[in-house]
């Protein structure tokens, strides 16, 4: 079941299996900085919402101070998941990866 797939181990010796942050949908975040706080790593930033939403419609000019949280280092996730355990809207996919 866990074969190709990176494994770590509990204190008592368990494998499990960690599920790596692949991707985040900036249009559901609300910048509310949760995962940001619980990442043990230096995975996410926040950035302003127009960096990541490449919108035309002069409706959001107005939204231009908001923030939204972006994935800045993939390759620093060490596939806790608690990221996903603190997100009120689901933001985060996560996937367990071959090493
Ligand atoms: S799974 Fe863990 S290490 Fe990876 S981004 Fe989420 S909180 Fe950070
Ligand atoms: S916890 Fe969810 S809603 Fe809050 S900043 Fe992170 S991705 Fe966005």
């Amino acid at each position: 079941m866990t074969e190709g797939v990176i494994v770590g181990r509990t204190r008592g010796g368990e494998e499990w299996v960690p599920e790596f942050v692949t991707e985040l949908n900036a249009s559901t975040c609300i910048g509310c900085g949760r995962c940001y706080k619980v990442c043990p790593r230096d995975v996410f930033e926040l950035v302003e919402r127009g960096e990541e939403v490449d919108d035309d419609d002069d409706f959001y000019d107005d939204d231009d101070e908001m923030m939204v949280m972006s994935i800045k280092d993939a390759m620093d996730c060490i596939g806790c998941k608690s990221c996903a355990a603190v997100c009120p809207k689901n933001c985060h996919t996560h996937e367990a990866l071959a090493g």
